[in-house]
């Protein structure tokens, strides 16, 4: 399960994803940061414990349930977004339409800027 973790303070402030994974003994997997807000892979198992715990500490906590949509509709298959995806979310079926493997996605957004028909858009 993906967490967005938004921080009160800057990270190199205050250690708060150290500090959990030190005080739960949990592998929390980082997708991407930046200096106040990071996304994390936790093992479905310990989520529970991790969530409280950064609430705890004043971090504010997201499930991200869908970190990319897709509108199909609007889709022509392209492929622009196999190119540029860094985590290789996108991949073609055997009949050349779009696949998505959304749980690969850490919402860098290239593919939201690199699709000609605005069809992908990052969950706020
Ligand atoms: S870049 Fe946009 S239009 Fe092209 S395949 Fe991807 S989602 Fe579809
Ligand atoms: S947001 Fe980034 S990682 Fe997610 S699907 Fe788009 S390009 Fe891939």
């Amino acid at each position: 399960m993906k967490l967005l973790l938004k921080y009160p303070l800057p990270l190199d402030e205050m250690p708060y994803t150290a500090e959990v994974i030190l005080e739960t003994g949990t592998k929390i997997n980082i997708d991407r940061a930046t200096r106040d807000e990071l996304i994390v892979d936790v093992p479905e198992d310990d989520v529970d414990d991790v969530a409280s715990l950064f609430h705890e500490k004043g971090v504010g906590v997201r499930r991200l349930q869908e970190l990319i949509v897709w509108d199909e509709e609007r889709c022509i298959h392209c492929g622009a977004c196999i190119s540029v995806c860094p985590t290789k979310v996108f991949t073609f079926d055997t009949s050349w339409k779009i696949n998505l493997e959304e749980e690969k996605c850490v919402r860098c957004e290239v593919c939201v800027k690199a699709c000609p028909l605005s069809a992908l858009a990052c969950v706020e």
